[in-house]
């Protein structure tokens, strides 16, 4: 690799997340660096190399240029694209999430209901790895659970009955109207869930169980999620 060379990391529907060289990408005047920007659905021409796959040809088709004007829907997305690279190890091919976090990015560029549709891509792209959290049967004795006797535990990996919880299980309690949500968003596609109608503590509780779950699960907090809650402190003070 050269000084004016780059390494990028991209996420292929058929290779999976890859390595791959960019000649010249930070050269002012390139062109392929262009088309590679973050979050740009691009067609790529990639060689063998001896160390990395080289990007010979690159063309932007789709760059979510409202996204990238706007903070918010910006800080989401980053959000989306640091899970993925988080969860799935390389050049393993994962084309649910491909498909998950470009329908994600097209949604979230169309300003449609962005929040509902963050979480629901979290939760898709949770899904799509092998994560799905139990939403039924408690995960310490597995009895069905009772609409409203029941808290979650991020730990264990889902709804925990009553009994369970109270023999010291670690847990978060759990609205019956959240438990809903993530029931629903299991069976359907993410377009489906933009039209859901949340309120701001339903909004906040989702986004909380999501949060406690993927830390439990990277065992380890998201950068761009400490960045998210900053954001979030400054507009709920202005
Ligand atoms: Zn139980």
């Amino acid at each position: 690799m050269r000084e004016s060379d780059r390494l990028v990391t991209v996420l292929t529907p058929g290779f999976g997340k890859i390595k791959i060289g960019v000649r010249g990408a930070r050269k002012i005047k390139s062109k392929l660096g262009g088309h590679l920007q973050i979050l740009n659905h691009a067609l790529l021409v990639i060689h063998s190399g001896s160390a990395f796959d080289i990007v010979s040809g690159a063309e932007a088709e789709e760059s979510f240029a409202t996204i990238k004007e706007d903070l918010s829907l910006l800080a989401k997305s980053l959000y989306l694209m640091e899970l993925t690279d988080a969860i799935i190890p390389e050049a393993a091919p994962h084309p649910d999430v491909y498909d998950c976090l470009l329908s994600a990015l097209r949604l979230m560029n169309s300003r449609k209901n962005p929040d509902i549709i963050s979480a629901c891509s979290e939760f898709k792209i949770l899904q799509s790895t092998g994560y799905l959290p139990e939403l039924y049967r408690c995960v310490s004795c597995d009895t069905e659970i009772i609409q409203g006797a029941h808290g979650f535990s991020p730990r264990l990996g889902g709804v925990i009955c009553i009994d369970c919880e109270g023999y010291g299980a670690s847990s978060s309690a759990i609205s019956v109207e959240a438990l809903k949500v993530l029931r629903y968003m299991s069976r359907v596609e993410t377009e489906q869930v933009a039209d859901l109608n949340l309120n701001l503590n339903q909004q906040n509780e989702l986004n909380q169980l999501l949060g406690q779950l993927i830390t439990t699960v990277l065992e380890k907090k998201l950068n761009s999620s400490v960045f998210i809650e900053h954001l979030t402190n400054i507009r709920s003070n202005q």
